[in-house]
């Protein structure tokens, strides 16, 4: 349920209802919007049911929600999401936020010598995965703790951001201590003890598609982190499994028009995991511009025929530098900056 308040509800007026729901055994999230405070109601449906909230003063109405997703809802929160680092760095409403960088952190040169590249191409955020969710558990795993430390090295050097990937409910602090973003990625998205730890945590989450997800499953997912506490929460289209097998995934672009509609929450592209081929990356990156997506993840590494992982799908220094000048010259014809 969606409580709305009336727009000249007072404080008081406000407080009661937050007493209600608390002594009704019920959690409650706040969103305060131009002119009126919405509130979001979670807990047992059977008790929500039950609450008759029309009659308290300053309620404007009650919107019963019957998805299961509340928080993520433009019901519960009209205007989009902004997701502001303090530093001149935001994700949604209008900002074209770019993380780029290696699938791996594979040694300190390599990483520096991506960061350098992706920073002087306009990114604001270093990608690399120090914790792998390989298919193959003879595939290289990742550095763990030492990637980490490498990766706010070289994001140091650079002024770089970092978004690195959880695969462990038990590595939450570590993680914090070292990235800017949490990575959920596609192989997690339904891992629902690691989504309400990250729900607990105080960084933004970067939630990727399941590899089969519907918008609806993903959206949920998304609830579970919000429920929790966490409302900085980025969804990334990374592409879906169909029965084409030319790209890795099939990119579902729609998708963003589509959690446009539902949430307000921004929404990323990555076009690199989404085709799985180098040679598609730009005209994907391109058309994520053109569908409004709020950024771009972007796989590049300085010798893709070395990398120790997805180096099919990574673009080389110079293929990025021409991916980002199209999608600066695409951002400033949709009216916004890179
Ligand atoms: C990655 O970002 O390198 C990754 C493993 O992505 P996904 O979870 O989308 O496969
Ligand atoms: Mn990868």
């Amino acid at each position: 349920m969606i409580i709305v308040m009336s727009p000249n509800a007072t404080a008081d007026n406000l407080s009661k209802v937050q007493r209600k729901l608390l002594d009704s055994g019920l959690k409650y999230h706040l969103s305060q919007g131009e002119s009126r405070t919405i509130v979001g109601v979670i807990g047992d449906k059977n008790i929500i049911a039950g609450l008759q909230m029309n009659s308290f003063d300053g309620v404007e109405k009650t919107v019963r929600i019957t998805e299961k997703y509340k928080l993520v809802s433009r019901e519960f929160h009209p205007m989009d999401t902004v997701i502001d680092f303090g530093d001149g760095v935001k994700i949604g409403a209008g900002h074209m936020t770019v993380m780029a960088g290696p699938c791996a952190v594979e040694s300190m040169d390599q990483l520096l010598e991506a960061a350098r590249c992706v920073k002087k191409e306009g990114a604001q955020f270093l990608r690399g995965g120090a914790f792998k969710p390989r298919t193959s558990p003879y595939d290289f795993q990742g550095l763990a703790a030492e990637g980490l430390q490498m990766l706010r090295r070289a994001a140091d050097e650079t002024g770089l951001k970092i978004v690195t990937e959880i695969v462990n409910i038990n590595d939450v602090e570590l993680i914090e201590k070292y990235a800017d973003v949490l990575q959920i990625g596609a192989r997690n998205m339904q891992n629902f003890q690691l989504l309400k730890e990250v729900g607990k945590a105080r960084k933004p989450v970067l939630l990727k598609r399941g590899i089969s997800a519907t918008i609806s499953e993903w959206l949920n997912a998304a609830e579970y982190i919000m429920a929790e506490g966490n409302m900085n929460v980025v969804f990334c289209e990374r592409g879906i499994r169909t029965y084409e097998t030319f790209t890795r995934n099939t990119l579902d672009l729609s998708a963003v028009a589509a959690i446009k509609e539902i949430s307000h929450l921004p929404i990323i592209v990555d076009p690199s995991h989404g085709t799985g081929r180098w040679q598609m990356v730009q005209s994907m990156a391109r058309a994520a511009v053109a569908a409004d997506a709020d950024g771009l993840i972007i796989e590049v590494h300085p010798h893709p025929e070395v990398a120790l992982s997805d180096g099919d799908q990574s673009l080389t220094p110079k293929n990025f530098a021409k991916t980002m000048e199209e999608v600066r010259a695409f951002a400033k014809l949709m009216g916004r900056e890179v």
